[in-house]
This record gives C-alpha cells, structure tokens and sequence, in this order.
C-alpha cells in the first residue's frame, strides 16, 4: 500500500520519509523525532505527534525547505541509519548472547498493546507493560512478534458533564493517520484467516504494526464477508457484555494462533500476557492431536513452550465465564478434539466460591510450564490467591515465580534530561542503561544543572495543561468551573504532586482528602504551597470508580482548595508523558497488597520526580529509604482504619519531609537536599525497574531455556 503515493509527493532526497512515520521506533529515536518536530513545529504540536498524519497536512514548501538544509537532512539520514540497523539487528545483545537461537520467534499475546497515542488499542497498565516489553526486546534484537487485537474504535475518550460525570466516546480510527497495515501475502494481498465461533465461521483481517526489530499483528474482524454483528466483535476494547467477551479472547487465542499460520510463523515460544491469550492452549492441542500427538503428549509440549504472566491480585480482575458460555462459543473449535473435549474444559476449571466457572487464569496456570507475577510482593499474593490449584503444596513450593516490570527507558525519559545524562553520564548510557554502576554518575550533576532541567520540565506540564484548558473553553466551549478544574489556577513554581492511573477503589483516589481541613492548610500555606495534579479514566462499567472520579472532580472546584486540585481529563499516553515528567512528586496510595506493581512511578522517579507511595507493588522492592517516601500507616485489614493511619502517615511525610525538603533553597534558589532525593530516584530506578533489566529477565530464565527444550522436543 503506497499510502502517499510517496513519488509523487514526497521530494526524492525524503523518499524515506513515509518508512520513517510508518514505523513507531520513530517515537524512542531522538533523530526521528528531531526530524518531524523540525519539518513542521505547530503540525507536530496540532497532531499531537503523529507524523503519519504530520504527512497529509505538511505544506510542499516546507518538505522543500527542508532538503535544502543540511542540518535536517543530517538528521534524517542518522535517524534511517538507525532504524535500519535497528531493524536488523545483526550486532544486538541477543545476536551476541543466542546466536544459535534466532530461528524460531516468540509469539508474545496480549490483549492490549500501549504503543503510542495515535493507536488507542491500550486502557492502562497491561497494555503499557506490553508496549514497553515489545519496544525493549526490539531494542535488544530479540526475535519476538506481538498478537493482539486492532480495535477500530480504540478504547474511550473521556469527557467529564458539568457535573463532573465520566461520559465515554469512541472514534473511529482513521486508519490513513496511523502506523499501521494490512499484513500482505507473498502476492501482495491482504491477509484473512478464520476462526470457528459458535456454528459459524467468522473472517479475521490482520494488520501489521512496526517496531524496527519487532513487528505486531492485529487481529480485526471488521471485515465486509462478516455478519454485522461479528464486525462488531473487535470494535472496542473491553466495550462489551460477557458474551462479546468470550468471543474476543477465542479470537485473540485461537484466532491468533491461525493467524501465525496463515502469516507462515512458527514460534518457539508463546508467551501469553494475562488471562485473557488463554485459548491459543486450545488451538495449539488442537494442532498437535491433529499431528498425531496424544492429549497429554501436546499438553507436556505446551507447557514446555508456554509462559504466562498473571498481573492482578484483584480477584475480578480475572476472567471467569459459565461453562454454558464457553459450550456454545467453542461449539466449532473442537475439530479433531471431541473425545478430549471434556479434559480441555477441566484445565479451565476453578470454583473460587459460588460453584465451578471456566477461569482463564486457572487455563494458563495449568497449561503454562513458567509463571510469573509482576512483582515481588504480587509473587507472594498470587502463591496464596491460587492456592487451591496446588493441593497440598507448601507456598514455597507453588509454581509461581516473579519477574518485577519495568519501564521502556527511551520512551519515558524526557529529552532534556537524556541529554543532561549524555553529558555527565557518557554518551552511550542508553546502551547500557540497565547497568546499575553506570548510574552513580548522576551524582556528578551538578544540582544547579539538573534543578534547571527539573524546572523546565514543570514548565512544559503547565504549559500543555494551559493549553488543554484554553481548547476546552475555546473550542468545546465547556464552562468556566471545567476551566478552572482543568488546572487553570496552577502554578508553575509550586511543589506538584501528580496522581495519575485508572480510578478504581482499591487504588483509594480520594484517600489525600481524608481530612479536607488539613489538606487545605498544606496547599494553601503562604510560603510552601502544594498543588495536586489528577488523571485517569474509571472503567466504563464501573461505577464505584466514577464516583471516586466525580467526588475529586468536586474537591477541585471547592474554594477551599484554592485552586490547587486539578483534573486532566482524558489520560492517556500523551498525557501521560507530561505528567510523569513534570510533576515534582508521584503518589500512589493503593489498599495493600492489590497493587501488582505499578508502572507510572517508575517513568517518573526515572525523570527525576520522586515516589511517594504505599509500599505495595515494585515500590516494595524498590524503596531504599533515601530515594522517596514510602507511606506507612502500620494499620492493614480493617479498610477505615487502614485509610485514616494511611492518611495520617501522608499528611506527615507531606508536612514533614516532602514540603519542607523542597522549598529549603541557598542564595540561587536552588534545593539542594531535594536534589538528592531527586539524584537518588533515577539512579536507583533507571536501571533496575528498566523494561531492558526485565525483558533480559524473561530472556534469560524463560525464553531462551524454553527455546532450548521447544527444540530439544523438536
Ligand atoms: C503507565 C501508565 C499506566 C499505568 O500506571 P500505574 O501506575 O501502573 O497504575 C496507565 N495508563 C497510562 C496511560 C500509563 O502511561
């Protein structure tokens, strides 16, 4: 597809230039990115980065322009040279460490992959894990593919009424303005495989997204030869009832393992993220009975290959459907299964209090030979939420393991601060940025250089907060009371504390305003005053959230507040990026132990901007006493007192650290103990909660070892 009819339109010396957008590695490339902000500043801004848009509405004159200036074309040839080599990977860290392993990829399945904010296929954390993993093994030359989902109509946008209400919208993607293509066969036509729902046969189309290294495939079944309501099946992400439920994860996993066929991939490896891949297991015992196998020679084979990776202590959080759903959805996938129909559907069972449901964890955990949690408390609280799996197994001995997220540093470090690194650190810290000696070097900064950075970066957060709050006003034409809540009374010298993630109850949105009088005399204190910042979507189903959402929509046009609470609305990862980058302070106040892990903390205290959180999730193993706060009322179980001592144990460290570290300047104005703490933060989190530490983790205990039987078991 010659989306551009590049020849025509794009001068010769920039024929490179479509490759260059319809690639996303574009978006962690320092070159490329320098080279569309510099081909067309405003249309970057306008598109809020999107060069394949950037492409149909830049001006001739200025593709013109730009040939005619070295120092742009200089640019654009580092940034191809880049994505070329990235591309093939000949001198990457897997090359070195497996050459003997590159012939077989690994299949990497999840339900939703955050890759940029042109592509909404992503709701929050899990897909943003996912993201940050296929960049990085991109990054690390692993030969890894991603299987998800192409929702036309994305996940929602979120508006919030007068009243501060959540209302959802979806738009239709306009596939002309994103990195994304039909996967084309050897004839150059459209790829289409199929999978069996219920008693008929549903098409599935499958579209290619570009990595460098890494390519996905997403699954879409908006095709024309379907009936209306299946081209519906794929529209949105988590927009629909138990029934269209089912009917994606069959899609996602069976559907995705045909696709693999149809496309001519045979992975090593199937590594399914979350629950949700869970009947790729189905497909692939199909395939392997269908070979000749026994039942329980395909399950030794695919639990030899398989990895899963569970990501919630929340017992909801797990998909569980009626075995009369699961019949009737199946109804056509059994093929050559029958008489091990019933044995399939035992691997699926799990009653977890109200009678036996078909659980798509209890799928995975019985048919994956490697599991892991996120995290290393989420480790512990998997061993004993699943127990019942294990009969008489000691805790200890459970078979579920642990691999800590991490963050894709490229994508989340904020320019100026990789060029602050550059100078002080070394010119390929990016290459090595998972070595943890390589960053003590941050403590060679001298504090003033960095608080400048510090500074620019709060200023670039209020300048796109501004920004947004005007086009609402503007443009949409809100009220003045939605203008103020945006964030209109902020300050851009002030103390920021950020709280940015989905509004659900266990996260506790509202514990900071426990005690309304108090918090007030923080924000508003004459001389140190602190500003909150919030952001996030609730589930558009959830309810109990929503009302957490309302209830600080409200707190932040109370006057008693001064202005000093705002709401973003619609998070996402644009949003995102400002927010984790210019803020001063990033809360996490979650119900212990329901946080698996937590990513935002991570791109923030890598950015410089410290955690102050519950010691839940990765903060558990990543406090080290001088690099943040760690909020600890000493009360857990009863959920009123838990929330008051939590509260409590904010207020102080907010009165008696946090607030007092950050205003205590010398002469120049600078804080010179809060630089430390800032120092601290990303020398210790840039490496270790690094998406680069993580995925080398996968690598080296999983993929690698599961490579090596995949063969051995030919
Ligand atoms: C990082 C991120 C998340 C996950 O944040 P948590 O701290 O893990 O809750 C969710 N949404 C977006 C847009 C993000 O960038």
């Amino acid at each position: 597809m010659d989306r551009y009819s590049e020849r025509q339109l794009l001068p010769p010396a920039l024929s490179r230039l479509g490759d260059l957008a319809e690639d996303l590695r574009w978006s962690w490339n320092p070159a490329a990115r320098q080279v569309f902000r510099r081909l067309d500043y405003t249309l970057w801004r306008h598109t809020a980065h999107n060069p394949v848009r950037m492409l149909w509405l830049v001006e001739r004159e200025k593709l013109d322009a730009a040939t005619r200036n070295p120092q742009f074309m200089l640019q654009y040839e580092r940034a191809l040279v880049t994505l070329d080599a990235a591309r093939e990977a000949r001198h990457s860290w897997w090359a070195r460490r497996y050459p003997g392993l590159g012939h077989q990829p690994i299949a990497y399945f999840s339900a939703e992959f955050a890759l940029h904010q042109s592509l909404p296929i992503y709701a929050g954390g899990l897909g943003v894990l996912a993201g940050d993993h296929c960049k990085e093994a991109g990054d690390l030359g692993v030969p890894l593919i991603g299987i998800g989902f192409m929702y036309p109509q994305g996940y929602f946008h979120q508006h919030l009424s007068a009243d501060g209400w959540q209302e959802e919208s979806y738009e239709r993607l306009n596939w002309a303005d994103t990195a994304i293509a039909p996967a084309t066969g050897e004839d150059g036509k459209p790829l289409v495989t199929a999978v069996p729902l219920g008693d008929r046969t549903v098409l599935v189309a499958i579209w290619r997204v570009r990595l460098g290294r890494v390519v996905l495939y997403l699954l879409d079944t908006d095709l024309p030869e379907n009936a209306p309501a299946d081209r519906e099946l794929s529209a949105r992400l988590y927009g629909g009832d138990r029934e269209v439920r089912i009917q994606q994860e069959i899609i996602l996993g069976v559907g995705g393992v045909r696709a693999l066929k149809t496309l001519g991939i045979t992975p090593g490896v199937f590594h399914l993220n979350e629950g949700h891949a869970g009947f790729v297991v189905l497909q692939r015992i199909r395939d392997l009975i269908e070979q000749g196998e026994s039942f329980d020679a395909a399950l030794e084979q695919i639990r030899a290959t398989t990895l899963f990776t569970t990501h919630t202590p929340v017992p909801a959080g797990h998909d569980a459907f009626d075995f009369g759903l699961v019949e009737k959805h199946l109804a056509g996938c059994w093929g050559t299964l029958g008489s091990n129909h019933d044995r399939f559907l035992a691997l699926g069972a799990y009653d977890s209090g109200g009678g036996a449901l078909f659980n798509m964890t209890a799928l995975a955990l019985r048919s994956a030979g490697q599991v892991n949690a996120v995290s290393e408390l989420h480790g512990e609280v998997t061993r004993d939420m699943w127990a019942p799996m294990w009969p008489g197994v000691a805790a200890a001995d459970r078979p579920v393991g642990f691999v800590t997220n991490g963050v894709h540093v490229p994508t989340w470090i904020h320019a100026d601060l990789a060029e602050l690194f550059t100078r002080y650190i070394g010119d390929g810290w990016i290459d090595w940025h998972d070595e943890p000696a390589l960053w003590d070097a941050v403590l060679t900064i001298p504090d003033e250089e960095l608080w400048r950075v510090r500074q620019s970066l709060r200023r670039y957060l209020f300048t796109f907060i501004r920004d947004r709050a005007r086009q609402r006003w503007t443009v949409e034409h809100v009220g003045i009371p939605r203008v103020v809540a945006a964030g209109t009374l902020l300050e851009p010298d002030t103390l920021t504390l950020g709280f940015a993630r989905r509004f659900a109850g266990y996260k506790r949105p509202e514990l900071i305003f426990h005690d309304p009088q108090r918090l007030a005399r923080i924000l508003n204190s004459a001389e140190r005053p602190l500003q909150i910042i919030f952001a996030g979507k609730s589930h558009p189903a959830d309810n109990i959230g929503k009302h957490h959402l309302q209830r600080v929509y409200h707190r932040a046009l109370d006057p008693l507040f001064g202005g000093r609470v705002a709401f973003v609305d619609d998070y996402d990862l644009h949003v995102a990026h400002y927010l984790v980058q210019g803020c001063d302070v990033w809360l996490n106040n979650p119900r212990k132990p329901l946080e698996a892990s937590g990513t935002s903390g991570m791109k923030a205290a890598l950015n410089g901007v410290p955690h102050l959180s519950i010691g839940d999730g990765w903060w558990a193993e990543g406090f080290n006493g001088t690099n943040g706060w760690t909020i600890d009322g000493g009360k857990s179980g009863n959920h009123d007192e838990g929330d008051a001592a939590d509260a409590d144990a904010l207020y102080r460290l907010l009165e008696e650290q946090v607030v007092p570290a950050f205003y205590e300047r010398d002469a120049a104005g600078v804080p010179h103990r809060w630089m430390a703490t800032v120092k601290e933060a990303i020398r210790t989190v840039a490496p270790r909660f690094s998406a680069r530490r993580m995925v080398k983790e996968y690598v080296e205990r999983m993929y690698a070892p599961a490579l090596e039987r995949g063969r051995r078991l030919g």
